[in-house]
């Protein structure tokens, strides 16, 4: 609860010029804090020089259960009707709430001729699919888009709204949050559910991915988070498809988009695709220059793997970065990945270290990358891979 004390109130205007929501109005009567509008930031406590404000029984108030909103709502990415491979690591994490409190798990997808795509979404064992299907909302019309997904979750009220942290999520989602009036913790590697309604506790890298914070969105509906790639493992089609799908297709209208789709270039649609290999060799600062990046590719090559690097490489512009692994980057987890020359920093690791092996190779024995690799080579790189890969050469020309 938020109110302004009229008695003590000196009219100086002071909260109505700070305020940041602009929820202070200035009204016949004197001063009034339009509840839905605050944040409950507090700049207007502190700056208030009579504590004409009060804001008190907080922690009451954000513990109130919303009992109106209820269940767990995947928004669905999916361009033109084929969905995101990364869907299934989404349902893997919904699940993973569901068992542990009880709760219903919705899809909301929107766009056009997409009738067998909710279909599709069924065997994912949600609850139901809510669907949004009108002709003109294309895959690049992302206004169209988060207008109608802010909609629909209005509407429909669910409790937790789940997205994964892709290009287009980190489109779509801020935007969906603004519209909603709430918040939206982005990139999270780890979700839990307490006991009762609402505990919903986010965790996600912060102060440079040195440390993680574990968030509570005690005062805001929906809790909005979305999901860092290639953290969740992939969940499997449900045997029976036990749920419906509810069309809502006629209740929303949809303008036309502002947006204009000029095309795509084709590394970007995945030929160099680093999330979805199965083999990567990574390059870190140890590779010295751009020309030697070649003895990577060879290595890479030979495996039938693809380049990553860290960041310097890409701040250096030896390499783009649809490369780069790491915090601000890439994650990945292919069965294999190689680190040459790469010390393996906190925001690096955050990007890889769930790669089912790992091979470290660097000169120092004391770099962190040895702490979480499955095998480490103390070496030069320049003395190693050419090692490596006349071992291979070897081995094919036996195998000949
Ligand atoms: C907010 C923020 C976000 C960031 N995001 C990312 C990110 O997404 N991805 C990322 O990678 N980094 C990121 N960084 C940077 C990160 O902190 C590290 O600086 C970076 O990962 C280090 O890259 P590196 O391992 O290539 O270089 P270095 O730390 O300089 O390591 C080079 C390594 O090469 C070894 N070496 C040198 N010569 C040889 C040789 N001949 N043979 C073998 N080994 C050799 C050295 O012993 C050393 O361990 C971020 C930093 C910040 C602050
Ligand atoms: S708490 Fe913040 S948002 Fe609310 S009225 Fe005061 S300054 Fe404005
Ligand atoms: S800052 Fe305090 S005294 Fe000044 S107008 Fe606001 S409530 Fe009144």
């Amino acid at each position: 609860m938020i109110r302004i004390d009229q008695e003590q109130c000196t009219y100086c205007l002071l909260c109505l010029k700070r305020c940041p929501a602009a929820a202070i109005k200035d009204e016949d009567e004197g001063l009034r804090i339009d509840v839905a509008a605050c944040t409950y930031c507090s700049v207007c406590t502190s700056c208030c020089p009579n504590q004409a404000i009060i804001m008190k029984d907080r922690a009451q108030e954000t513990r109130q259960p919303y009992p109106e909103h209820e269940g767990i709502c995947l928004v669905v990415e999916h361009a033109e009707g084929a969905l995101s491979s990364y869907f299934p690591e989404l349902v893997t994490a919904a699940k993973q709430l569901q068992a542990m409190r009880a709760q219903r798990i919705y899809a909301l997808v929107v766009g056009e001729r997409i009738e067998d795509l909710a279909q599709r979404l069924l065997q994912w064992g949600v609850d139901e699919v809510w669907m949004v299907n009108k002709p003109g909302i294309q895959r690049y019309a992302e206004d169209i888009h988060y207008n109608l997904i802010s909609a629909v979750l209005r509407d429909q009220r669910p409790s937790v709204v789940l997205g994964m942290a892709t290009a287009w999520g980190r489109s779509i989602f801020p935007r969906v949050a603004v519209r909603l009036r709430t918040g939206l913790c982005a990139d999270c590697i780890d979700l839990k559910m307490g006991p009762n309604h609402g505990d919903f506790i986010i965790t996600r890298p912060t102060q440079m991915g040195e440390q993680f914070a574990e968030i509570k969105i005690p005062a805001r509906r929906p809790q909005m988070a979305t999901v860092k790639t290639n953290f969740y493992s992939a969940a499997e089609t449900a045997h029976v498809a036990q749920g419906k799908i509810v069309d809502l297709s006629s209740l929303y209208s949809c303008s036309s988009s502002v947006l204009q789709f000029m095309g795509v270039i084709e590394e970007a649609a995945g030929k160099e695709n680093i999330e979805t290999t199965e083999i990567i060799v990574a390059a870190g600062r140890g590779i010295q220059n751009a020309d030697n990046l070649r003895l990577i590719y060879a290595l890479a090559d030979a495996l039938g793997g693809k380049v990553a690097v860290t960041r310097p490489l890409v701040e250096c512009g030896w390499m783009d970065s649809m490369h780069q692994v790491g915090l601000t980057g890439k994650m990945v987890k292919p069965k294999l990945y190689i680190a040459c020359g790469v010390s393996g920093a906190v925001q690096h690791k955050v990007g890889m270290h769930h790669s089912e092996t790992i091979i470290a190779i660097n000169t120092d024995r004391n770099a962190p990358i040895f702490d979480y690799s499955t095998y480490g080579i103390v070496g030069d790189l320049f003395t190693v891979i050419p090692e490596i890969l006349s071992a291979l050469n070897t081995v094919q020309e036996v195998g000949r």
